[in-house]
């Protein structure tokens, strides 16, 4: 039998107050002790407060170690964006700029997505997303590496 949002929600600010009727537990915004909550409203701060699940160490630094070169780089290409409009375009297009540009506007895009997919990457074995991340690292720095030493 399928419950509707409103029976998951009742259900759930039970197990709310069940779990702190015995137990100290500081109200996650004003820190009021939540002992004996008698709703899932904080009496001190009045914000509502819910139940959930989390994982005691997700490996959030490993999506921002993969995340880090790309930002990088779109970082980058934005800043070379934004100081073409004050300085005047040379007179031979310089095509390491324009590589910069190119993968710092595609991994923008590509942050996007992997931040709306975390939790696919986050499934993923620590070996999987660790040459992931070291494919990642390894092509933006030969980005860089091309772009500098050869198209500057
Ligand atoms: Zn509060």
């Amino acid at each position: 039998m399928a419950t509707t949002p409103d029976e998951h929600e009742v259900g759930i600010d039970d197990l709310l107050v069940e779990m702190l009727r015995r137990r100290d537990v500081p109200c996650p915004v004003c820190r009021y002790n939540l002992r004996n909550l008698t709703s899932s409203v904080c009496p001190e701060c009045g914000h509502r407060l819910t139940l959930r699940v989390g994982s005691v160490d997700p490996p959030f630094g490993a999506l921002l170690l993969l995340l880090t070169p790309m930002l990088m780089t779109a970082g980058v290409a934005l800043f070379f964006g934004v100081a073409r409009i004050f300085v005047a375009p040379p007179v031979v297009p310089l095509w390491g700029f324009q590589l910069i540009w190119v993968s710092g506007f595609l991994e923008a895009l590509a942050v996007l997505v992997i931040n709306r997919k975390q939790a696919t990457f986050l499934r993923r074995s620590k070996l999987v997303r660790v040459l992931l991340t070291g494919f990642v690292w390894a092509v933006n720095v030969a980005i860089f590496v091309v772009a500098i030493v050869y198209g500057l």
